[in-house]
């Protein structure tokens, strides 16, 4: 059996050499969440028509109905297609260790993707996620809409102009585009000139931050499925032994919390590790993976 791998007295589910399969998945998948997150931030742009650009001048800040639907459209691309990514990531990645602990113990262990503790952790997941997406987006929205209010910006054709590139991205990115657009009105660069500018710093910016979701959430839910499917086995009886797991640093630049969960060496699969988590993702961009091993 090739896949009997021991190591210092413990026989190997999952290791280093599994890495390359697993950043093949995330990769191979990522499309499936940038293309809906970046349909996601269009509808929400498209919400800020002139009639609404008209309230928001008026109002001087964001209408409670254009916070809605922005938060309507979230709940459903997060109850939708993340859902259908979050819920194939973790089936693939389940099954996957299913195979291989079948292999090494001959055994016909079937990986259930749809335990309490999955459907748990999708509600938990993407309760924090819809907040995340919506979080940010009152604060950054709010700014520049004060910032435009303060440079004299009085027509919705405008406001509207100005205001939809920030749309979908984080505070910090959004405060960027706005300095962005203060330098180049400071220097009196011609209106269809800075709009062409900043409308292509702007998607520059969705598409990094849609391919840092898209990646973040995959990984999420592709070690969720490994962890779940170790979990499954271990308390049907699949194992011959106590499941550990082992943080794997990944990534040119890992980050001390990353480091120090690998520092841990490996630990009973029911513990957290330092950072708190109990499988990668430590943080957006984190490219750890785990190594699950059943100790003799
Ligand atoms: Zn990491």
């Amino acid at each position: 059996m090739l896949v009997t791998e021991t190591k210092a007295g413990r026989i190997v589910i999952t290791d280093i050499r599994d890495i390359a399969s697993s950043r093949q998945y995330i990769n191979k998948e990522s499309p499936s969440v940038t293309k809906p997150v970046k349909k996601l931030w269009a509808k929400q742009r498209e919400a800020v028509d002139i009639e609404m650009a008209e309230k928001i001048v008026k109002a001087g800040g964001i209408p409670q109905e254009l916070l809605d639907r922005w938060r309507d459209l979230t709940f459903l691309f997060v109850w939708g297609e993340m859902t259908e990514a979050w819920t194939k990531g973790i089936r693939v990645a389940g099954d996957r260790i299913a195979t291989k602990v079948n292999r090494i113990q001959r055994k016909q262990f079937d990986f259930n993707s749809t335990m309490q503790r999955i459907k748990d952790w999708i509600d938990h997941h993407g309760g924090r996620l819809i907040a995340n997406l919506t979080a940010g987006q009152y604060t950054t929205m709010y700014a520049l809409i004060q910032q435009q209010i303060t440079w004299g910006v009085t027509s919705p054709y405008i406001m509207a102009q100005r205001i939809k590139p920030i749309v979908g991205l984080t505070v910090r990115e959004g405060m960027a585009v706005g300095r962005f657009m203060a330098t180049m009105i400071e220097e009196g660069v011609p209106a269809n000139v800075l709009k062409t500018q900043v409308d292509r710093y702007a998607q520059y910016l969705h598409n990094n931050r849609a391919m840092r979701i898209a990646r973040t959430e995959i990984s999420d839910a592709y070690h969720q499925g490994q962890l779940n499917s170790v979990l499954q086995a271990r308390d049907e009886g699949w194992l011959s032994g106590d499941p550990e797991k082992e943080w794997i640093a990944g990534g040119d630049n890992p980050c001390e919390d990353c480091l120090e969960n690998e520092g841990a060496g490996p630990i009973p699969i029911d513990q957290p590790f330092p950072s708190g988590h109990a499988a990668p993702t430590a943080h957006p961009n984190c490219k750890c993976d785990m190594g699950y091993s059943v100790r003799r």
